[in-house]
């Protein structure tokens, strides 16, 4: 969410209370809990599970359950780095979520995934898996336009090889990232206007090389030039949805967002319902577009508004803290969202299939057409280029990372597994097709 959400909602902060001991109270999982608990952590374990069975027949894989049992699954599916509006490196995000005991972690940064490849590349040392996603800037229309058009957040989440098509979704993303320029220049003129002679350069500075301006980048140079006292003034005076120095961007229809990220292998997830006006007609137009879940949880607990509606909607119930690394104010703890075991193995139930069609297709791609272009759709996050020298390679380290063997017995990925066996990777990125003998 923008900082607004997180200021303005006096509720958030009031509530916030520590739960002890992270999971409560130690009570005794039911059967279906316990069925949900070894389903989860044999997908969250999946790596160091296979990278153990292959070294030695050990039960490191039933020393791994239990241990996450006595853990605790920790997913935080909402978080941001300084990639756009956060305050934290991805690597320092990713070193934060480790101590904070949390297993599986998304990086949603608003409107880029810039932020993924060093992610993967810290996640690797701290054993955390990393969910490729991002958190895309919309608005939504009532029908009939009865209502005011209001801003609304979708989180996206990818497999390990992102989106099928990261063309089409990197040019939607650059297109929101270009209003986000547009919109915070508004604003700067907006406060020009209202006395206050705030120049672009130092919002543009406070942002960051290469990252689009937010509001609480103008609001925190408003703080430094010293217009107001702090950020919760500044949205609360002048940069609040509809305040005298609010702007819209060119953000695109969230319908049109929901059914990108579902043709590009993404789960799509309506952001922090509380913020909208206008929740139930929005869960209900995004619903038919394809949305796949809501944000229901936070680190004040479940919302019961909320998750009625996902239940009316048959939508999953997820959440995060939404962690931007701001500190003070009250903010959420990067993995202080507890989501329950069968919320998470409901989440995986519905995004598995989709990440597993994703991974199929882009690798599909890569063995029709083993070229330089489709090899970098299949290592797109490899920071600093991969170490695979044949195509038998490649498919072994997106299944290791992402696929259960159940879901790697398909006669499908036999196929992809067979033909790219002829293909060698050499360093440089260029392969040569081997004959098969
Ligand atoms: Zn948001
Ligand atoms: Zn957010």
């Amino acid at each position: 969410m923008d900082a607004t959400n997180n200021l303005s909602s006096p509720k958030k902060t009031a509530r916030k209370k520590k739960k002890r001991g992270g999971s409560g109270s130690k009570k005794k999982m039911t059967a279906e809990q316990t069925l949900a608990f070894k389903s989860v952590s044999e997908w969250v374990f999946l790596e160091q599970h296979q990278a153990s069975s292959a070294a030695a027949s050990d039960d490191f894989g039933v020393s791994l359950v239990q241990k996450s049992i006595a853990n605790k699954l920790l997913f935080e599916l909402h978080s941001h780095s300084n990639c756009s509006d956060g305050f934290l490196s991805p690597s320092k995000l990713v070193e934060r979520a480790h101590e904070n005991g949390v297993k599986v972690l998304a990086l949603t940064d608003h409107d880029t995934m810039s932020g993924i490849p060093e992610a993967l590349e810290a996640a690797r040392r701290h054993r955390i898996k990393i969910i490729p996603g991002v958190e895309i800037s919309t608005k939504f229309y009532s029908r009939g336009g009865s209502a005011p058009e209001e801003p609304v957040h979708i989180l996206a989440y990818y497999s390990s090889c992102g989106p099928t098509s990261f063309e089409d979704l990197e040019k939607f993303l650059s297109n929101i990232r270009d209003g986000r320029y547009l919109r915070a220049k508004n604003m700067v003129l907006k406060l020009n206007k209202l006395k206050f002679p705030l120049k672009w350069e130092h919002v543009a500075k406070i942002a960051g090389k290469g990252v689009a301006p937010g509001r609480v980048h103008v609001a925190r140079a408003m703080v430094e030039a010293g217009y107001v006292e702090n950020l919760k003034q500044a949205f609360a005076r002048y940069l609040y949805d509809g305040g005298p120095a609010y702007s819209t961007g060119s953000e695109p229809l969230a319908e049109e967002a929901i059914k990108l990220i579902c043709d590009t292998g993404g789960v799509a997830v309506l952001a922090h319902p509380w913020s909208l006006k206008n929740p139930v007609a929005i869960v209900k137009s995004l619903k038919e577009a394809g949305l796949h879940g809501i944000e229901v949880y936070r680190s004040d607990g479940k919302l019961a508004v909320y998750s009625d509606l996902a239940d009316t909607y048959d939508l999953l119930k997820l959440g995060g803290s939404d962690y931007h690394g701001r500190g003070g104010h009250g903010e959420s703890e990067l993995g202080s969202v507890n989501l329950p075991v069968l919320v998470l193995r409901d989440f995986l139930k519905v995004a598995r299939p989709i990440w597993c069609c994703s991974i199929r297709r882009i690798l599909e791609n890569y063995a029709e057409e083993p070229s330089d272009l489709n090899l970098a759709r299949v290592t797109r996050f490899e920071k600093g280029g991969s170490h695979l020298s044949c195509g038998k390679d490649l498919i072994d380290r997106c299944f290791n990372l992402w696929l259960t063997s159940e879901e790697r017995q398909n006669a499908d990925f036999e196929a992809i597994r067979l033909k790219l066996s002829h293909v060698s990777i050499h360093k440089g990125g260029i392969q040569v097709l081997i004959e098969s003998t």
